[in-house]
This record gives C-alpha cells, structure tokens and sequence, in this order.
C-alpha cells in the first residue's frame, strides 16, 4: 500500500491528533472502496478499538474539509466517502453500484461548460462536485447486469 499521510494532513491543520482520531486515520487508509461512518465502527469493533460514533463523524468532516476525503451519495441514498490519492489535484470519482469499487477520473472536462453556463444563466461558475455511479469493469466481467441509465440519483 502506498505511503499514506492522513495523519499528516490532520497534524498539519492543526487538529489534534487524540488516539481515537489517529485511529480512525488508520481505519480509513486501510480501505479501498467507499466506505460509511457506520462501515468505520463496524471495522473499529472488529478491531476492539474504543471509537464515539461523535468522533468518528467529526474525523470524517475534518478530512473532507482538508480534501483528504470526497463525500459521494450512494443510489441508497446513503452518505459515503472516498479517499481521494493523491488529494491536491482536481479530480472525480466513479463508484460501482454494484460493489463499491471506485477510481478517480483526472482530467475533469466539466470546467469547459462554466462558459455556456455562464452565457445562459450570468453565474460565474466557481466550483463544482460531481458523483458518477455506474458498473465497473470486473462486475461487467463477472456477468452482472449494468446498472440501468437514470435521470436522477438519490
Ligand atoms: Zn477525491
Ligand atoms: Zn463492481
Ligand atoms: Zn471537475
């Protein structure tokens, strides 16, 4: 596994990095996939750390807030998270619905839109988020169905 700074980047920002926080840090590097606060408890149970639902929540904020962590809602409606290696760059994730593995897509093509959106609607576009759920290529290989094309998601 790659090298790995979430503590770092806590560290950094000045958060104080109580062991329950550097725990949860160690929780969230040892996943690949999108994973859910519930996800981490499950795993810190597993692993007979004493973690707060609370503390779990406010680690997970703070990584976002740092770019550390995106936050992607899954077709079940629920709040997800993907860490994002490496962090600085602008990018986007796309999950599989099917089962949660996800990539990061550089390259993002949507900032050449803010130009026709700026015309049609006179907003000065400055950032935006995007989620992409679909099927990924070893679920397809495996022979399960694609997830069918929606309009909406959630
Ligand atoms: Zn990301
Ligand atoms: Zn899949
Ligand atoms: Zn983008």
């Amino acid at each position: 596994m790659a090298p790995w700074t979430l503590t770092d980047a806590l560290d950094a920002a000045g958060y104080r990095l109580t062991r329950p926080r550097r725990q949860v840090a160690e929780l969230i590097a040892d996943r690949d996939d999108h994973f859910t606060a519930s996800d981490l408890m499950a795993d810190a149970r597993r692993r007979g750390m004493a973690i707060g639902r609370a503390t779990v929540f406010r680690s997970l904020e703070k990584l976002s807030a740092l770019g550390q962590l995106e936050r992607v809602r899954l077709p079940t409606g629920e709040q997800a998270y993907v860490a994002c290696r490496p962090p600085d760059a602008h990018h986007h994730h796309v999950v599989c619905g099917r089962c949660g593995r996800s990539v990061e897509v550089a390259g993002c093509t949507i900032g050449s839109m803010t130009d026709e959106i700026r015309r049609r609607t006179g907003y000065d576009v400055a950032t935006h988020h995007v989620e992409l759920f679909g099927t990924c290529p070893e679920c397809l290989a495996s022979g399960a169905d694609p997830i069918p094309p929606s309009g909406h998601v959630s």
